[in-house]
This record gives C-alpha cells, structure tokens and sequence, in this order.
C-alpha cells in the first residue's frame, strides 16, 4: 500500500496548507501562495472572511443540527431571499452541487410525472458538460472517463455537441423532460453559451413543453459579475442548482424551482438528512450579505477586466504559451500552447494556485474580493511563468 489511508481518486499537489488569509494560502513553514484556484470556486469570499467566521461561529454557540424534521428559520430566510433575487419560487437545499443537480433531475421528472405524462423521463445535456459524480450526474455529464467502470449507465440522458443547438431539436423525442445546461462550461473550459442559443432552447422548452436546467453551481453567486450567471443572456430557467460560491467553503448547494416546475415535489417525495442546516444556512445568508451588498458585484466586473486586459498583453507577448483568453467575471480560462499542467505546475513554482480545465485551459477563480494589487500580483507571477514557457526562453537556457 502506497501513500496514506486514504482513498487513492484524488492527484494531489505536494501542499498542506495551515491557514488561509483572504485571497492567500500558508503553507506549514509559512510560505504564501495567491489563490486563484479558490478551493474550485468555492472560496467566493477568500479564505477567513471575517464576517463569515463570525456568522458561523455565532450560530456554532447555538445551533448545528436538528434535521428537517423541524423549522429552520435560517432556510426560510435564505430561501426567501435567493427566490427574491432569482427567477425562482421554491428553494431545495443541498449538502453539494451533484446533489443539487439531483434535485433537479428529480424535480423535471416528477413534474411531467403528476402532470399525467410519465413517459417523459429524459434530459438532453451537452458535450464537455460536467454536473457532478454520482451515478445519475456522471451519466448527465456523459465523460466516458467518468462513467468507465460503474456499471450501465444510468438512463435517461442523452448528449448534443456544445453549443449545437439544431441537435438539441433533433434530439427532443416524446420522452424527452428537460435540457440542462450550464451557462458557462466550468470544467469543460471556461465556455459561455451565447445569448442567442440560450434563447433558442428557452424556445424549445416552450414550444415541446420542457423544463430548462440551468446548471450555475460554478458560475453562479457573483462569480461572472452577475449574482446569476444567466442574468447575462436574461433568459430565465425554470430549474437551477447552485453550490460551490454560496457556502464561501462551507458545504452546500441548492435546486432552485418555479411553483410549476415544483409542482410534482410533494410532501415525502423528496428529502435530505443535513441539507440547510442551521450552520450552512448561517454562511449561506453571510454570504449574500457581502454579495447583494451595493456596488459588489459591479466591482467584481470591474476586476475581471482589469484581469482579461493584463492576460490578453501576456497572451500578446507569449502566443507560443497562451492562445486564447477566454470567460467572464472572475471566472477565466486561459487557453495553453502548452500542456496545461505545465502552465499550473509552473505557476506553482510561482506560488500562485490555479485550476486546469478541458480544452488544454488553466482556470483562474481567485475569491471575489481580489483587490486590483492582488490581480496585478498574478499577473506578474502569470507573465513569469509564461516567460518560462515561452520557446525562445526554453531554447536560450
Ligand atoms: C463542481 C460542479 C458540480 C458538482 O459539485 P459537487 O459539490 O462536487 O458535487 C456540478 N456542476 C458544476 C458545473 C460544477 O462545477
């Protein structure tokens, strides 16, 4: 037996950090990293935030668990206010984002099921998709690597190539329920989906009554400059999970629902042992405070330009390293020349963390609250790294 006790499914990186301050990361002998792969989007608000430290340790005095067996004020509260932000009615909350994902999946299902169609089972969902690893989301996901060796896959999902959506028409069959999407492919390269074929499957759900998922446990929560990322093409679902930025690191996730997407969720048919507990539901509202507060998520769109211009310059000086800059808000992708766990090693060595993605791209997820030095920080160790990347470079060395 190699290495430690511990399952061997993850490819760590040889770091252990200790603590965590804002955007930084410290390592055990004290060295500083500048986050930019943010525990995978998850870190919205960077590491220690105050104001959820405090909001979690309050409730700790008082509070953890007491199950859905009981009234949670703080997921009334929580639900009120992302339906009051969204275009939702009824909140679902989860423990992550697969599961949020699941909620979803079951919700579309059941609600063609009490509406008398319950043949109506499948949901389309596109190429490079990535929703999750339970048995339902691998198979929505569809990545053969993550199916290979689970057994058969789990049915009712079919998949169209990316963006195409006259393959998404040809792909609606009577027992098709829902399409799921995510509006911007999160590990599938940093790929937004533009407005218009956004629009074009909104059409589609109409015209062949079905539901659309939005997929937002990435790109949502302020992470594109949008508290919702499909505010951008503003063509509304009717499902959505979220996950990853609303618990700032604190596990959870929620399906988001229309009354009539909601319908078939009826009393018993659906249910979870530590979603929304009192302690995520106390992060989860902090969380919103920071993001709904006025002028935060203008400055999150501020800060992402700041970031595409100094990479677009890097990208113009290295295109031997960086062909392509690509995403919106902080939420950026960084197309390689080079294999992209180079380029992630390399800024490794930097002490700066990212995130690979497909398509050959590095993603950069620094927390929201990034200030323009800390951008123009990682923009120096990013040009360092590339430097080294860079051809020229290499051969003079
Ligand atoms: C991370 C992610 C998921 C899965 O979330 P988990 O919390 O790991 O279950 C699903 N969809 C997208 C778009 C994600 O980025």
């Amino acid at each position: 037996m190699s290495g430690s006790a511990l399952f061997e499914t993850f490819a760590r990186a040889p770091l252990s950090f200790e603590r965590g301050e804002g955007c930084w990361l410290i390592d055990e002998k004290g060295e500083r990293y500048l986050d930019f792969a943010g525990g995978i989007a998850v870190n919205s608000l960077g590491h220690s935030n105050p104001a959820l430290v405090q909001a979690l340790t309050d409730q700790a005095q008082k509070l953890w668990h007491v199950s859905n067996l009981y009234e949670i004020p703080g997921q009334t509260r929580l639900a009120e206010r992302l339906v009051a932000n969204s275009f939702a009615d009824r909140v679902f909350f989860t423990n992550s984002g697969a599961e949020a994902l699941e909620c979803a999946i079951k919700t579309a299902r059941r609600y063609h099921y009490v509406a008398g169609r319950p043949e109506r089972f499948r949901t389309i969902t596109f190429e490079g998709a990535f929703h999750g690893r339970t048995l339902a989301t691998i198979a929505a996901g569809g990545q053969a690597k993550y199916l290979e060796g689970f057994g058969p896959k789990v049915d009712g999902f079919d998949q169209v190539p990316f963006g195409d959506i006259e393959a998404v028409d040809r792909a609606i069959g009577p027992e098709t329920a829902a399409i799921l999407i995510e509006p911007v492919q999160g590990e599938g390269g940093i790929r937004e989906v533009p407005a218009q074929a956004m629009r074009r499957l909104r059409e589609l759900c109409d015209q062949h009554g079905l539901l659309l998922i939005y997929d937002e446990v990435q790109c949502g929560i302020g992470r594109t400059g949008k508290l919702f990322a499909y505010e951008r093409s503003g063509v509304a679902p009717d499902l959505m999970a979220i996950a990853k930025g609303i618990g700032g690191g604190f596990p959870m996730g929620a399906c988001l629902a229309t009354e009539e997407a909601a319908s078939g969720m009826t009393p018993g048919v659906h249910g979870t042992t530590f979603g929304g507990n009192p302690l995520a539901m106390a992060v989860g509202n902090a969380v919103l405070d920071v993001v709904l507060a006025d002028g935060f998520l203008e400055a999150v769109s501020r800060k992402s330009l700041l970031l595409k211009q100094g990479l677009a310059s890097i990208a113009d000086e290295f295109p031997d390293v960086v062909e392509e800059v690509r995403g919106v808000g902080l939420l950026l992708g960084v197309k390689c020349r080079v294999p992209n766990t180079r380029m992630m090693a390399t800024l490794r060595d930097e002490k700066m963390l990212s995130v690979t993605a497909g398509d050959n791209v590095v993603r950069l997820l620094p927390p929201l609250i990034v200030s323009d030095d800390e951008i123009r920080d990682a923009l120096g160790r990013i040009r360092a790294a590339a430097d080294q990347l860079s051809a020229p470079a290499a051969a003079a060395q």
